[in-house]
């Protein structure tokens, strides 16, 4: 596989980061995932526009004009034949003298890009559903900013494989908050289509505007409000959204099965129409 690192395109083996990168050290660096169909990008233009937010939020310098990041995410789609699946780009402060302090405003940002190849569009669980459970929500106070911060995340969604479901959902202050790398929705009894409104809590999902545009024009009436666990788990039903998993229903909540533990409609009328826009806005 071709990554690219700092302006070069290289087999994998080859590519190299600094002991002293600042995205190595002090988890000091940004990141996007753009999926891929058909050979296109989904919703580039947007990723780009929280990209530059991230950036601005942590007064980060951006490494290269949207033109170039295009450029490069076209590059290595072609060189690495990728027909579906996804393109992460990461950008850090680059490498400096390990300091808590930020490094001089003139230090080289990090790039670095790489591809994944995988089936998105039919992957089982957009038809059979999937199980979450709920973890405490331990993150940092600022989730809206997309950086590396891995770790809660990744430990969250370890504890809830062990618990037997699919993913975690975060709770705080006894609302969920949000997936551990996707936003959270529940259809209520009345029918309105509930998710936590945007603030520091949740990251903006470039989906979540995408999805809950498509939904108001499909003519729900939408919440932007946090809920309960308790209310999750008397949802009609409930999904979630994210660039590399579109709309994906959720069938169980903490062993709790939702209806009749098969998708429910709008969770599957949302994920069609989704992902017809994304395959015919794709560039
Ligand atoms: N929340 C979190 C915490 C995430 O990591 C992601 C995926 N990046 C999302 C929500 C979904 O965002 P998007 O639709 O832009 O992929």
């Amino acid at each position: 596989r071709t990554v690219y690192v700092n302006g070069d395109y290289l087999p994998e083996e080859e590519a190299k980061i600094s002991v002293f990168d600042r995205g190595f050290l002090f988890a000091d660096a940004v990141y996007e995932v753009t999926s891929v169909l058909s050979g296109k990008l989904v919703d580039f233009a947007a990723h780009m526009k929280r990209l530059e937010r991230s950036l601005s939020e942590l007064k980060m310098t951006r490494p290269a004009s949207e033109a170039d990041l295009l450029a490069i995410h076209r590059e290595l789609v072609a060189r690495n034949g990728i027909d579906e699946g996804l393109v992460y780009m990461q950008v850090g402060r680059g490498a400096a003298d390990r300091d808590f302090l930020f490094p001089p405003e003139d230090t080289k940002p990090s790039l670095v890009l790489f591809t994944q190849a995988m089936g998105l569009r039919d992957k089982p669980a957009g038809r059979t559903g999937i199980k979450v459970a709920s973890v405490p929500d331990l993150r940092w106070g600022r989730r809206d900013i997309k950086t590396v911060q891995l770790l809660y995340p990744s430990i969250a969604k370890t504890e809830a494989k062990a618990k037997g479901a699919d993913d975690a959902w975060l709770v705080e202050d006894g609302m969920v908050t949000e997936g551990t790398s996707n936003n959270a929705y529940i259809l209520t009894e009345d029918g309105a289509l509930v998710t936590r409104a945007l603030s520091h809590a949740i990251l903006h999902g470039i989906t979540r505007a995408a999805v809950l545009r498509m939904a108001k024009e499909d003519g729900l009436r939408i919440e932007e409000r946090s809920f309960t666990l308790d209310e999750a788990k008397r949802a009609k039903e409930a999904f979630i959204t994210s660039a590399s998993a579109f709309v994906l229903p959720v069938v169980e909540i903490d062993g709790l099965t939702l209806g009749d533990g098969t998708p429910g409609p709008v969770a599957r009328r949302l994920r069609e129409i989704y992902l017809a826009e994304a395959e015919r806005t794709a560039i």
